[in-house]
């Protein structure tokens, strides 16, 4: 999972195809992510002791972390490439090679 919180993201495939977020959460478990705003779910609610008002409530539904793509400053939608700088290992982007 080379994706994390915060990255700005573009869904490449789905209901919401075309649309741009940013990561909220990062699954790494399940290879998923939760993108802000992106695929919702309605969700109906009952009205209970804890909620106490019913209705309907929108959720960030996790996507596979393989239907979105980092969106490069520079270049757009892109893929992360590694480099490995001494110790560290940085994100870059494979078309421009800047760092992510
Ligand atoms: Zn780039």
């Amino acid at each position: 999972m080379k994706l994390r919180k915060g990255d700005k993201v573009k869904v490449l495939s789905g209901k919401d195809k075309g649309r741009e977020g940013e990561i909220i959460k990062v699954l790494p478990k399940e290879n998923k992510v939760i993108v802000d705003r992106i695929n919702i779910a309605k969700r109906h609610m009952k009205a209970t002791k804890s909620l106490m008002q019913g209705g309907i409530i929108d959720k960030d539904m996790p996507v596979a972390a393989s239907a979105v793509a980092i969106v490069c400053p520079a270049c757009g939608p892109t893929r992360i490439g590694i480099k490995v700088d001494g110790s560290l290992k940085v994100r870059i982007c494979r078309k421009c090679e800047g760092e992510l």
